[in-house]
């Protein structure tokens, strides 16, 4: 298939997403949760999320498995297998010790949002297209940058007010990485890498972000 190709040519492309997986992310969601406080030791799949690939129209299920261990690696509160396309969860993760649930409900699901990305990625579908990558700096890998991408749009979509929608466009307009609002800083480090050595991911970024802006009520610009 090589419109696939035709895609990865960009620096970067917004991965599509199917409408309405909310409620399905929240479901797997509340069983990471559940399994959190089980103390559960054996591996646990969950329920598929079956969507259509905005891509290539098709069928498709997600499938997910909460895992007992920890892998230490970075960022690994869930990660994708794109061998057998499996996403993993691990909720037992270190950094997320003590977290109440609000916390943990919102990291879960920023994670899931982020290994969805990959599953629907076109880039991942492309042969042995996984095979070479950890050559490359994991923070300047596109998928890992779209993956973000995804992250990020959910943490502004749900952060996203009418008090703090200027705050926000200065940093959109005019902003160096000190206006980054706070509830960006889980990724400070990661966006000020890219301010360093890659930014053109910022100006990607920030269109992506634009457009969620643009879907908040009082948005006008
Ligand atoms: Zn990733």
């Amino acid at each position: 298939m090589n419109w696939y190709k035709n895609i990865i040519k960009f620096s970067s492309h917004n991965i599509k997403f199917p409408e309405n997986l909310d409620n399905d992310i929240n479901e797997i969601v509340e069983e990471a949760i559940n399994y959190y406080y089980s103390n559960e030791e054996k591996p646990k799949i969950t329920d598929n999320i079956d969507i259509i690939d905005p891509y290539t129209k098709e069928e498709d299920k997600i499938i997910f498995v909460i895992q007992p261990f920890t892998v230490d690696f970075i960022n690994t509160i869930a990660s994708f297998n794109p061998q057998n396309r499996i996403v993993s969860i691990f909720p037992y993760h270190h950094n997320l010790e003590n977290f109440n649930e609000q916390i943990l409900f919102q990291h879960y699901k920023e994670k899931i949002y982020h290994e969805i990305a990959h599953f629907i990625d076109p880039k991942f579908k492309i042969k042995d297209f996984w095979k070479d990558r950890n050559k490359i700096n994991y923070l300047l890998r596109e998928e890992e940058f779209d993956a973000y991408s995804k992250e990020i749009e959910f943490v502004v979509k749900s952060n996203l007010n009418d008090n703090n929608i200027e705050e926000f466009k200065q940093w959109l307009r005019d902003g160096n990485i000190s206006f980054l609002p706070i509830y960006l800083n889980f990724y400070r480090e990661m966006i000020s890498y890219w301010y360093k050595n890659k930014p053109e991911y910022i100006k990607i970024l920030k269109q992506r972000l634009y457009n969620v802006m643009k879907g908040h009520k009082n948005a006008e610009t």
